[in-house]
C-alpha cells in the first residue's frame, strides 16, 4: 500500500488515534556517499547525494498502526495567503490647514 506523502500544505494524521506528530517511517533510499578515509583507514561520509527515495511504510508511535494514515491540512494552510487587509491605518485626514499661531 503506497503511503501518501505530505506536501507543503498537508501533514500525516493517524486515522485510528489522531496522532499528528510521531511516526516511525521506513524509508528506502538510493544514495551516493562521498567517503573520505583518513590515513589510518577510518572512513567518514562527507557528502550524501540522494538519487531516489521511497517511503515504504509509516507506523504510528502511539497506537502502532501501520499505514493507517491520511493526509490532512496543516494548520493555517487552509486559507489562501495574504488576507490581511492593511495594517489598520484608519485615520481620516481631518482639519485641513489649521493655522496655528
Ligand atoms: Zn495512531
Amino acid at each position: 500500500m503506497p503511503v501518501p506523502l505530505p506536501t507543503a500544505t498537508t501533514r500525516w494524521r493517524c486515522t485510528l488515534c489522531g496522532n499528528l506528530t510521531r511516526f516511525d517511517v521506513t524509508r528506502s533510499s538510493r544514495v551516493v556517499e562521498y567517503v573520505h578515509l583518513d590515513l589510518g583507514g577510518e572512513p567518514s561520509v562527507e557528502e550524501t547525494e540522494v538519487l531516489a527515495e521511497t517511503v515504504e511504510s509509516v507506523r504510528c508511535r502511539w497506537c502502532n498502526a501501520v499505514d493507517r494514515i491520511e493526509l490532512v491540512d496543516r494548520p493555517g494552510a487552509g486559507a489562501a495567503g495574504g488576507d490581511g487587509e492593511g495594517n489598520g491605518s484608519t485615520e481620516s485626514a481631518a482639519g485641513s490647514g489649521s493655522a496655528s499661531g
